[in-house]
């Protein structure tokens, strides 16, 4: 059972999202937990993250044999699989994650993560194009 320290964090879905979430925090120095439902993936993050597991993270017993309600923090990078994305929110509020970080693909599907306990809920295509707005028009000052 990996560590589950003030400076972990595990991360649910490595797709392009989930897993550079888990890069950039493995560099920044966290310890994390990576889980994935399909085994290629898992595969590939193997080496890169301090734990990587393969389990489907809408199973609620799953999910505690793995201490994943230890953790203080989550992210889910799960996006385009609604239902999946939806499940894994709930089931990491169920066992009693406080922090709940969660990717939504559209303005609905952001809203229902926040009414199943998801704390943050990140856009990363609205937000990054409205970044770039103010990028390429040099007003990034206005938007901080
Ligand atoms: P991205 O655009 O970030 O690559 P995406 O929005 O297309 O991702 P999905 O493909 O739905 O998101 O899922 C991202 C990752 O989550 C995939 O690697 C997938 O295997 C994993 N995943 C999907 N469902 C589950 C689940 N129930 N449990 C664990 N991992 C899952």
């Amino acid at each position: 059972k990996p560590g589950t320290g003030p400076d972990n964090v595990v991360v649910i879905g490595l797709g392009r999202f989930g897993g550079a979430v888990a890069d950039s925090l493995v560099n920044l120095g966290h310890e994390v937990l990576g889980i994935d439902s399909n085994a290629h993936i898992v595969q590939d993050w193997s080496d890169r993250l301090t734990h990587v597991v393969e389990a489907d993270a809408t199973d609620t017993e799953a999910m505690r044999q793995l201490g994943v309600q230890d953790f203080s923090r989550a992210v889910v990078g799960i996006g385009t699989h609604l239902e999946a994305s939806v499940l894994t929110v709930l089931t990491l509020a169920e066992i009693g994650v406080p922090e709940i970080w969660a990717k939504a693909i559209s303005v609905k599907h952001g809203k229902i993560l926040s009414s199943v306990g998801a704390r943050h809920v990140i856009f990363p295509e609205s937000e990054m194009g409205e970044r770039v707005a103010h990028l390429i028009t040099g007003r990034m000052l206005d938007y901080i």
